[in-house]
């Protein structure tokens, strides 16, 4: 930000440089930008780090890099021309295709005078005394604002694990997360890729496909995928999405994980293997998602996810054809949808191939980079590139990141030092007058992420329109909503399967980070219910403060509604 553009349309409150910064300009950012400036007239600023809009779709360019939601499914509903407009080419976007569908939104909604580019916020601070935050940049501005509102994705900071002498390596070294926009030459290389978590077994196939002299893939944890059956989407299909669409969308918006699929089966603990392949078999050919939601236990019943990852270790014994290799990648330490179940295109096929190998380094470590490769305990392995598919560090990473402070001067950092606590995954005690879409403690990242983007969005700008039609200062979430929720999300998630795999949705992948179920596992469709009954109720679990321009220095400020205990 080179220059403050201080607005005073008088909205919220005088003195501020913008009634809202938003951090983030991904599918989250977008909206709330459009929501709050074109449907409230609110002065919004929106702080990007990257040169363009996109999020995930700006920096994951890997080989592969392909949605594995449907397309018609992952995008916006709330805008009937955007949707008219735009015609999806194929089943499961490319990522080109998606951060082109995220440019168009912002060139139709005119979102990008009101974004700063290239601009990362370094420090967020909550001022009790003006009630204001102070929002700054890596270029050394600041601005203040009445709101904040984080929009920095659940999966952002590409993670790097602490190998030992990583730097060493001389040849080329990339993360997926962090892919160059140039394009990269695979020519006669030797590659090697570590990580087969959801990119992984995207890029791996892709570059198995160039002209490499040989591909060496560093397994850790093997992961059950699925086909994704991807394909161009005809002229009916699109005819028909486009003639159903409403209905489509309503069904996501009501489902449990976003998506507008039917479930199958109770439960498979009574069937048969027989009867469990039989009822897998159609949804296996029609690949995708539909997969997942065959048996509605899937992810509470160890007996029902034991015969579905059966099901699924067979197809991997009948893909690959080294048997000894197709044991390596048919994995036996984790239940089937409790790490994120990734689709597959060719990912296990190939490993048929004579340049693809695989080194499983739960039996033959990692010890170290050298300058010519990777030092293992049995080998050593020459390469010209080596790929970090190691994924990110999850749903908190980016958010400590920026050193946001609220009360007193509290860290997020120390807030969390044990986990996430939250309230509705959306906002924190100590934190008045912020707003975490996506945050932890939301379902997020367990469902087709754009439906629940639009659900936090929309409450948020409907949430900052209530402040302020009633004059309310400040909203902040109470000590005891938060503990009840954070109680709750354990509970919830201890009812599943999740806990029992070490995931990234644990924290596990992140040495240091507290064990703890990151997202919340109740549904989406619940989940919904429950922040709109919360507002409902006079926004429940939140102390809502008056308006009073010299706050901080008054005494007792006056409560529209304090609902739960200190
Ligand atoms: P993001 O897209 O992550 O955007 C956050 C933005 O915040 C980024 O542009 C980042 O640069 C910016 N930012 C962060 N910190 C700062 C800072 N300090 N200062 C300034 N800017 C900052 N979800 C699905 O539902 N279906 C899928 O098929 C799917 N596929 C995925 C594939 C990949 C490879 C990955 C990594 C994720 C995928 N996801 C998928 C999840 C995906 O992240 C969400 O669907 C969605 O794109 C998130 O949008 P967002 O705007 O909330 O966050
Ligand atoms: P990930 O699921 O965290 O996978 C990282 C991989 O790196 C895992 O195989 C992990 O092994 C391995 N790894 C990490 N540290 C390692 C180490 N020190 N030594 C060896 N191996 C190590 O990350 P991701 O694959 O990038 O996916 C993250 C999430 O992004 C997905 O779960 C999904 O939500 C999203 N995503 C979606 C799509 C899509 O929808 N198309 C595509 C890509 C990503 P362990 O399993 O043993 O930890």
């Amino acid at each position: 930000m080179t220059e403050i553009d201080t607005q005073d349309n008088g909205e919220i409150q005088e003195g501020t440089d913008y009634d809202v910064v938003v951090v983030g300009a991904g599918f989250s950012g977008l909206y709330m930008l459009h929501r709050l400036r074109d449907e409230l007239g609110l002065s919004v600023k929106v702080v990007e780090k990257a040169d363009d809009v996109g999020g995930t779709w700006y920096w994951n360019r890997y080989p592969g890099a392909r949605c594995d939601s449907e397309s018609h499914i992952y995008c916006y509903s709330f805008n009937d021309e955007i949707l008219e407009e735009w015609e999806w080419s194929e089943r499961y976007p490319e990522q080109p295709e998606v951060l082109e569908y995220l440019q168009f939104v912002a060139d139709e909604l005119d979102l990008r005078k009101d974004i700063d580019f290239e601009t990362e916020v370094t420090s967020a601070a909550f001022d009790e005394e003006a009630g204001t935050w102070t929002v700054s940049t890596d270029d050394g501005d600041a601005v203040t604002s009445q709101y904040f509102v984080t929009a920095v994705g659940c999966l952002s900071e590409p993670y790097v694990p602490d190998f030992e002498a990583l730097d060493d390596f001389e040849g080329e070294m990339y993360h997926t997360g962090k892919w160059p926009h140039d394009p990269v030459d695979f020519d006669d290389k030797r590659v090697a890729v570590i990580g087969t978590g959801a990119t992984g077994i995207q890029v791996i196939p892709e570059v198995a496909k160039e002209d490499v002299e040989r591909l060496t893939v560093f397994q850790r944890t093997p992961n059950y995928a699925v086909p994704a059956r991807h394909r161009p989407l005809t002229d009916e299909e699109w005819e028909s999405i486009q003639a159903n669409y409403d209905e489509i969308l309503e069904k996501a918006h009501n489902s449990g994980f976003g998506m507008p699929f039917e479930t199958g089966y109770e439960t498979a603990a009574d069937l048969t293997m027989e009867e469990v392949e039989e009822a897998l078999e159609p949804r296996w050919q029609e690949g995708g998602f539909r997969f997942l939601l065959a048996f509605e236990d899937l992810l509470i019943n160890e007996e029902t996810n034991e015969k579905v990852s059966e099901y699924l270790r067979n197809k991997i014994r009948e893909t690959v054809d080294d048997p000894d290799l197709a044991e390596k990648l048919a994995p036996e330490d984790h239940y089937y949808g409790t790490k994120r179940p990734p689709l597959h295109t060719d990912y296990y096929k190939t490993y048929n191939e004579d340049h693809v190998s695989l080194v499983d380094v739960t039996e033959d470590p990692i010890e170290r980079f050298t300058p010519e490769g990777i030092q293992t305990a049995d080998d050593h392995y020459e390469f010209d590139m080596i790929i970090l598919a190691t994924g990110f560090d999850a749903m908190t990473g980016t958010l400590l990141q920026m050193d946001i402070r609220g009360r007193d001067g509290l860290t997020l950092d120390e807030k969390w030092n044990d986990g996430p606590q939250t309230y509705l995954g959306l906002a924190l005690y100590g934190f008045p007058n912020m707003f975490t879409i996506t945050g932890p403690q939301s379902p997020s990242v367990l469902s087709n992420m754009p439906v629940a983007i639009e659900h936090h969005v929309e409450w948020v700008s409907d949430t900052i329109e209530y402040l302020v039609d009633n004059d309310v200062k400040l909203i902040e979430a109470t000590r005891a909503a938060e503990r009840a929720w954070t109680t709750h999300n354990r509970e919830v998630a201890e009812q599943t399967l999740y806990t029992t795999a070490d995931s990234w949705y644990m924290n596990e992948n992140i040495p240091d980070k507290p064990t703890v179920f990151t997202p919340y596992p109740g549904g989406i469709d619940l989940y919904h219910n429950t922040i709109l009954e919360v507002a409902e109720k006079g926004y429940e679990g939140f102390e809502l403060t008056e308006a009073v321009t010299d706050l901080g220095r008054e005494g007792d400020k006056p409560q529209l509604s304090v609902m739960e205990g200190d």
